[in-house]
């Protein structure tokens, strides 16, 4: 399970440290809270905020880190199940995570949709209205069009409840560079059908129920989560 921790070292801002996505993005849209910027309310009447920000959200040149290789590394060993990821920024793709084992809970910005209307749009038609700075309408509702990114206020993919069925089988769920506070996502750890041991390798403390599940069956290596997988491979032998 992973979140923005992992993507800050390609030089990807997370959401909630103080240089982080959320100020940023209140500051400049004089927001009453930096979640309001990812409202569905907000695109539907302010589209072109999100098309701003998506145009300055430029992952062209950022590639996959030492934490993404890792995941890679650990699934051509077949020893996971799935990746679980928060991310937006299709670092898991360029680190080569097969498909099968993605799964992009927040979405992602390969395909897209109409807000209004939920109706699949090509995600061309969008890049190409974040390109010029015109916002992109449905043809058939006049409604404004965005990459499949979960916004709040939106539904998860079905893959994320799909493969949450399989989830009991796994027997240690690794979770790096997340806050893990943004539900249902968040949840995983904590579901009661879920036996698993857990490895968290964050800057800090996670988790909204504070560290209880950490007491029995977890491990917490503090630090940056590039350190902490070099240190892990050279600890554990795979
Ligand atoms: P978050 O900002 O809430 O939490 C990130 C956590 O990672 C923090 O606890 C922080 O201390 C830690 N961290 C930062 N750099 C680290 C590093 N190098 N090593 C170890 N830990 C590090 O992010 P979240 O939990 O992913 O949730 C926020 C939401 O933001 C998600 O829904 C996600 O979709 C979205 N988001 C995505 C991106 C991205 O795609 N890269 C970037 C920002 C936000």
């Amino acid at each position: 399970m992973v979140g923005a921790g992992i993507s800050t070292s390609a030089g990807i801002p997370d959401f909630r440290s103080n240089t982080g996505l959320f100020k940023q993005l209140q500051d400049k849209y004089n927001l009453s809270s930096p979640e309001e910027f990812f409202q569905k309310t907000t695109f539907l009447k302010n589209p072109m905020y999100f098309y701003e920000f998506t145009k300055l959200f430029d992952l062209s040149k950022v590639n996959a880190t030492i934490s993404h290789k890792f995941m890679n590394f650990l699934t051509s060993k077949n020893m996971v199940k799935f990746v679980f990821t928060q991310n937006i920024d299709g670092l898991e793709k360029k680190a080569k995570i097969p498909d099968d084992k993605l799964v992009f809970a927040h979405g992602n910005f390969y395909t897209g949709h109409c807000a209004q209307c939920n109706c699949s749009i090509d995600i061309e038609k969008i890049n190409e209205g974040v390109k010029k700075g015109e916002v992109y309408y449905c043809p058939s509702c006049k409604g404004p069009c965005k990459p499949n990114v979960v916004f709040y206020g939106e539904g998860l993919p079905v893959k994320f409840f799909e493969s949450l069925q399989q989830l009991p089988e796994v027997d240690l769920i690794i979770i790096m560079g997340t806050s893990l506070k943004v539900n249902p996502f968040a949840m995983i750890p904590y579901l009661p059908e879920i036996h698993a041991y857990k490895l968290v390798l964050n800057m800090e403390e996670v988790g909204q129920f504070g560290y209880y599940f950490l007491e029995s069956d977890a491990l917490f290596i503090q630090g940056k989560t590039d350190n902490s997988v070099i240190k892990f491979l050279k600890d554990v032998k795979l």
